[in-house]
C-alpha cells in the first residue's frame, strides 16, 4: 500500500520530488539532530491524486490520524486540548521553490475551547485573539474560499471606528470583537458555522494546500520560470508543530546566513526580533537586531544558534540561509536552504570552506558558475545608482563606462589626448576606427551584432561596449544624435553598460573591478584541475601583458590587421593598396615590415616562452580604405571650397562697389589672404587631395564586392598577393630571431585565415621555407615556428586529414564557422531575426555566443577525430568568441581540444569552467548531438 504520510523523524531527505523541498529539508534537519518543531510531510504522490480525483485518496487521513497522535506525544500537547492545546502550520513545498505562489495556514486547532487555553497558558489574551483572528482570515480565505477583501474591509472600518493607525495598535477586546465579525463573514458567505472540530479543519486545509498547486499563481510562475513536471510535480503539505517567538522576553525570531552572503565573510550574518513573530521581521514594523547583540541579551541561546550554524554548513557543505524561532528559551529551526550570494561572496567562501575542510577544493570549483565571474572582472554600475536606460541595445562587451559623446575615432583621439573621457558612438565601427577605441572608455554603435567589429574589438581590449543599439539616430556632420527623446551633442555625458546593454543620459557612478586573493586561489586550483589549457585573443604587447594578469598560458590569436589600422600605419597600408607598380608597392611593404616586426618582438617579450599563434592578414583589403560615401562627401567637400577660393579673388572688388568703407578698413588682410589663398590654386594643392581621393574612390570601387565576408580576404587575398604574407612572414621570422639573440624565449605559431583545401596551406607554407632559410642566412638563427592552419570554413573540417599533413595545428574559427554552416551573417543575424528566433524557441541560444554543439561542434568533432588520424600529437584549439563560454568551453574539453583562446577579461571564466569541464567529464556524453 501507498505510504502518504513520512514524518519528519522517517522522510527521505535527498526525494524532493516526494517530500518537496521543504519538506525534504525538515526531514533532513531532524535526522542530523537538530531541533525541528516536530511534524510530518504529505506527500506529492497524494497531491497529484487528489487533484486527479477530486477526494482525498483512501487511507491519506487515517495516515494524518496517526500521524498527530505522534505529534500529541511528542509535544505534550493535545489537538483541541483546551487546556494544553497542540496548534499546527500547514504549509505547502514543491521541490522547486515556488515563493509565496501557493497556500499556508498558521495556527491550526483553534477554536473557542483551544482558544481559551492558549489565553490561559500564555497569560496574554491579545497574543491568542491576535492568533485567532489571523486563523480565522487564512483559513476562510484559503480552505473556505472567502474573498479577502470582506475581511479587509472589516479590519479597515474597525480601525477608522477605534482610531488605530496599525494592525497593532488594536488592543486584546477590539481582536477579540474582529475575530468575531471574521466568523459571521465567514458563516455568511459559506452558509455553514466556522468549522471547530480540529481534525476537519485539518482535513480541509490539506485539502486547500493540494488545490493551490493548480491555483492562476502557481500555474503562472511555473510557466514563467520554466518549471516542468519533471522538476517539480505537485505540492507536499507539510504539518507542522506551531512555535511561538512572541511569547514573552524569552522568546524571539530571526534569519540568519551562515556567512555574509554580501562579502562572504566567515562570520553568521543576520537579523533576530525579541517577542515577536516571523513576519513582524518581514512587515519592518520594528527594527530587527545584527545576530550579534544576541551574545550579550541571550548569551546561551546565541551558542545554541552558533552551533546550529556549524551543524548546517557542516552537514550541507553549503551556506545556509535558515530561518529560526525561540520560544520560552528554547531554539528551532525552522527552515534552511542554500544562500544566495554575489560572485565575490561565491568565491571566497569556496576558498575558505574548502580551506577550513568543510568541502574539498573540487567542491569549492564545482560550486561556482564560472559566468559569475564576469562580474569581478570589469567596472559595474553602483548598485543602487538606480538610473532609468534611454535606450537598450545588445550588450557586446561587458563593464560600464561614462563619458564624453565624440562621433569619430579622430576627435576621439584629439579628446582623448586633452585627458577628457570619452564614449565613442558610430553607426558601426570599421578597422580605421582603431585609435577611437585606443582613446575611448567605451564604444556604442547603432548598428552590428555581438560579433560585430565593435563587439570584437571592444571585447579584446576589455572595453565597454553597446553595439545594434537601434534607438540611435546619429548625425555626424551636425554632429549630434537622437536617443529617444533625448538629443545628444558631441561633448555631452553619457554612460554605457555593456553587460546589460543600457545606455543612459549623463555620468552614473561606477566600481572598479578587482582581481582578490581567493579568487586567485580559486584559479590556481581550477589550472590544477584543468586539462583543457586557457589562452587570450590579443594583438598587442600592452593586450599580452594584460592576458598574463588574467592567468593566459598563451595567445592563440593575434590578429595583425589590428598593428595596421595604427594611426601612424594606415597611410603605408594604403599607400601599399593604391600602389600603381609592384615597386611602389613593396616600397610601401619594406615600410610596414620593421613596425610589424617591432610589434612581435614587444609580444614575445611580454610572453616570455609562452606560445603565442599568429595570423596572417585576414580581412577584406577594403576594410582599409574609407567608405565610397565617405570619400564622396570629402571630394565635394574639397570642390566646394576650391570654388570658394576663387570667390574670395573677387570679395575685394564687389566689396568696393558695396560699401567703399567697408573695403577701406578690409583691404589689407583681404589681400593678405587672397595672396596665400592663389599659392593653393598655384600649388594645385586642392587637386592633389582631390585627385588622391578619386584614386582611392576607383580603388574602392574597384574593390567593392556583393558579399565582403565571403570574398577576396583571409589566405584567397594572401595569395593573390603574395608579397603581404612574404612581408609578414620575414617580419615574424626576423622578430623570433632577434628576439633569441637578446636572450628572450620564443614560442611562435603561423597560421593561415580561411583555408578550405590543402592546396592553399601548401603555397603559404613554400614562402614560410623561403622565408625561414633566408632570414637563418641573414641573421645565423633559426627560429622554430610551428606552422599551422584556422578551421572555419566548412570544407576545411570536412578536409581535416588533409589539411593535417600539412598543419601542425588547428585553431578553430568559430565565428567564421558558425556564419558558413548556418549561412546567417555575423553581423546582421543579430539584430535582425536572431532574438525573434531565440523568443519564438526556433534556436536556444544565439549561435555566435554559445557554440552550436549539434551543428557546428559536430563538424568540430569530426575535424579533431580525422587531423589527428593523420597527425596524432595535432595540436587543436579554438579562437572565435565562444571560447570563453563556460557551456562551450565544456564541450571543447569533450571533444580533446587543446586550447580556447578568448579575450583577456573571459580567461578566468574559461580557466574555471576547463576546471569544471575537466571535474564533470563522466557526465558528458555524446547525446549532447542527439
Ligand atoms: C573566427 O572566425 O572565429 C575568428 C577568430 O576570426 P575573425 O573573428 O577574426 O574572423
Ligand atoms: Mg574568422
Amino acid at each position: 500500500m501507498t505510504t502518504y504520510v513520512y514524518p519528519f523523524e522517517s522522510g527521505d531527505g535527498k526525494n524532493k520530488m516526494l517530500l518537496g523541498g521543504k519538506g525534504a529539508n525538515l526531514a533532513e534537519m531532524t535526522q542530523i539532530g537538530l531541533n525541528v518543531p516536530p511534524g510530518f510531510t504529505i506527500t506529492t504522490e497524494a497531491c497529484l491524486a487528489y487533484l486527479e480525483h477530486d477526494v482525498l485518496p483512501d487511507g491519506v487521513m487515517d495516515e494524518v490520524r496517526a500521524a498527530m497522535r505522534e505529534l500529541e506525544q511528542k509535544t505534550g500537547k493535545g489537538f483541541g486540548s483546551a487546556t494544553n492545546p497542540l496548534l499546527v502550520s500547514v504549509r505547502s513545498g514543491s521541490a522547486m521553490s515556488m515563493p509565496g505562489m501557493m497556500d499556508t495556514i498558521l495556527n491550526l486547532g483553534l477554536n473557542p475551547a483551544t482558544l481559551d487555553g492558549l489565553i490561559h497558558q500564555t497569560d496574554n489574551p491579545r497574543f491568542g485573539y491576535d492568533a485567532w483572528r489571523r486563523f480565522v482570515q487564512l483559513y476562510g480565505k484559503i480552505a473556505l474560499g472567502v474573498p479577502d477583501e470582506l475581511f479587509d474591509e472589516a479590519m479597515s472600518t474597525l480601525k477608522a471606528k477605534v482610531g488605530a493607525a496599525q494592525d497593532v495598535d488594536l488592543t486584546a477586546p477590539q481582536l477579540k470583537d474582529l475575530a468575531q465579525t471574521y466568523i459571521g463573514i465567514v458563516e455568511q458567505h459559506t452558509g455553514h458555522p466556522f468549522p471547530t472540530d480540529p481534525m476537519q479543519q485539518l482535513e480541509m486545509a490539506i485539502a486547500a494546500v493540494f488545490r493551490s498547486w493548480m491555483g492562476k499563481r502557481a500555474v503562472d510562475y511555473r510557466r514563467q520560470f520554466k518549471i516542468t513536471p519533471e522538476m517539480a510535480n505537485g505540492t507536499a503539505v507539510n504539518v507542522c508543530t506551531m512555535v511561538f517567538g512572541n511569547m514573552g522576553n524569552d522568546s524571539a525570531t530571526g534569519v540568519g546566513f551562515t556567512r555574509n552572503p554580501a562579502t562572504g565573510e566567515n562570520l553568521i550574518f543576520g537579523e533576530y526580533l525579541t517577542n515577536a513573530q516571523g513576519e513582524d521581521v518581514v512587515a519592518g514594523i520594528r527594527t530587527p537586531k545584527p545576530i550579534a547583540e544576541m551574545q550579550q541579551e541571550m548569551p546561551r541561546l546565541h551558542a545554541e544558534l552558533m552551533e546550529l550554524r556549524n551543524k548546517l554548513e557542516a552537514h550541507y557543505k553549503e551556506v545556509q540561509d535558515f530561518e529560526f524561532t525561540i520560544e520560552k528559551g528554547r531554539l528551532y529551526a525552522l527552515q534552511t536552504r542554500n544562500g544566495k550570494m554575489n560572485a565575490r561572496a561565491m568565491v571566497v567562501t569556496s576558498v575558505e570552506m574548502a580551506s577550513e575542510g568543510v568541502i574539498t577544493r573540487e567542491q569549492a570549483l564545482l560550486r561556482v558558475n564560472p559566468a559569475l565571474l564576469e562580474q569581478l572582472m570589469v567596472p559595474t554600475l553602483a548598485p543602487g545608482a538606480n538610473a532609468v536606460a534611454l535606450a537598450t541595445g545588445l550588450p557586446a562587451s561587458p563593464g560600464a563606462a561614462s563619458g564624453r559623446v565624440v562621433f569619430d575615432a579622430d576627435t576621439a583621439e584629439a579628446r582623448g589626448k586633452l585627458g577628457e573621457k570619452i564614449i565613442l558612438v558610430r553607426e558601426e565601427t570599421k578597422p580605421e576606427d582603431i585609435h577611437g577605441f585606443f582613446a575611448a572608455q567605451g564604444i556604442l554603435t547603432a548598428r552590428g551584432g555581438k560579433t560585430s567589429h565593435a563587439a570584437v574589438v571592444a571585447r579584446g581590449m576589455g572595453k565597454p561596449c553597446v553595439s545594434g543599439c537601434a534607438a540611435i539616430q546619429i548625425d555626424v556632420h551636425a554632429r549630434k544624435a537622437r536617443v529617444g527623446d533625448a538629443e545628444f551633442v558631441e561633448g555631452d555625458v553619457i554612460t554605457i553598460d555593456g553587460s546589460t546593454g543600457k545606455v543612459y543620459a549623463g555620468r552614473i557612478p561606477t566600481v572598479e573591478a578587482e582581481f582578490f586573493d581567493e579568487l586567485q586561489t580559486l584559479l590556481e586550483w581550477a589550472d590544477e584541475a584543468a586539462t583543457l589549457k586557457v589562452r587570450a585573443n590579443a594583438d598587442t604587447p600592452n593586450d599580452a601583458a594584460r592576458a598574463r594578469r588574467f592567468g593566459a598560458v598563451g595567445i592563440g590569436l593575434c590578429r595583425t590587421e589590428r598593428m595596421f589600422n595604427d594611426p601612424g600605419r594606415l597611410p603605408v597600408v594604403q599607400e601599399m593598396i593604391l600602389a600603381d607598380t609592384p615597386e611602389e608597392r613593396q616600397d610601401a611593404l619594406d615600410r610596414l615590415l620593421p613596425f610589424q616586426r617591432e610589434d612581435f618582438k614587444g609580444i614575445f617579450r611580454a610572453m616570455d616562452g609562452l606560445p603565442v599563434t599568429v595570423r596572417l592578414l585576414d580581412p577584406p583589403i577594403h576594410e582599409f580604405l574609407p567608405t565610397a560615401s565617405q570619400l564622396e562627401f570629402e571630394i565635394d567637400h574639397l570642390r566646394n571650397l576650391k570654388r570658394a577660393v576663387r570667390g574670395m579673388n573677387e570679395l575685394p572688388e564687389t566689396l568696393r562697389m558695396l560699401d567703399p568703407e567697408l573695403h577701406h578698413a578690409y583691404v589689407d588682410s583681404l589681400d593678405h589672404l587672397n595672396a596665400n589663398l592663389v599659392q593653393y590654386e598655384q600649388q594645385h594643392r586642392f587637386d592633389a587631395l582631390i585627385a588622391r581621393r578619386e584614386a582611392m574612390l576607383r580603388k574602392v570601387h574597384a574593390l567593392h564586392e556583393v558579399n565582403p565576408m565571403l570574398g577576396h580576404r583571409g589566405v584567397r587575398l594572401g595569395l593573390t598577393n603574395p608579397e603581404i604574407y612574404t612581408m609578414q612572414i620575414r617580419a615574424l621570422f626576423e622578430a623570433a630571431a632577434g628576439s633569441l639573440r637578446e636572450g628572450v624565449t620564443v614560442n611562435a605559431e603561423i597560421m593561415v585565415p580561411q583555408v578550405c583545401t590543402k592546396e592553399e596551406l601548401v603555397r603559404v607554407k613554400a614562402i614560410f621555407d623561403t622565408e625561414l632559410d633566408r632570414v637563418a642566412a641573414l641573421l645565423g638563427e633559426r627560429p622554430h615556428v610551428r606552422f599551422g592552419t584556422m578551421i572555419e570554413v566548412v570544407r576545411a573540417c570536412v578536409r581535416a586529414g588533409s589539411l593535417a599533413r600539412i598543419a601542425e595545428f588547428f585553431s578553430f574559427g568559430t565565428n567564421d564557422l558558425t556564419q558558413a554552416t548556418f549561412s546567417f551573417s555575423r553581423e546582421d543575424a543579430e539584430n535582425k531575426f536572431l532574438p525573434f528566433y531565440q523568443e519564438s524557441k526556433i534556436l536556444r541560444e544565439n549561435p555566435f555566443e554559445v557554440l552550436d554543439v549539434k551543428g557546428v561542434g559536430r563538424l568540430m568533432q569530426m575535424a579533431v577525430q580525422w587531423g589527428r588520424e593523420v597527425r596524432p600529437d595535432l595540436k587543436v584549439g579554438i579562437c572565435g568568441e565562444q571560447g570563453g563560454q563556460p557551456d562551450s568551453v565544456r564541450f571543447c574539453h569533450a571533444i580533446g581540444l587543446s586550447y580556447v583562446s578568448c579575450s583577456a577579461p573571459r580567461v578566468p571564466i574559461a580557466r574555471l569552467a576547463a576546471a569544471q569541464a575537466k571535474l564533470r567529464e563522466k557526465e558528458y556524453s555524446t547525446s549532447v548531438f542527439d
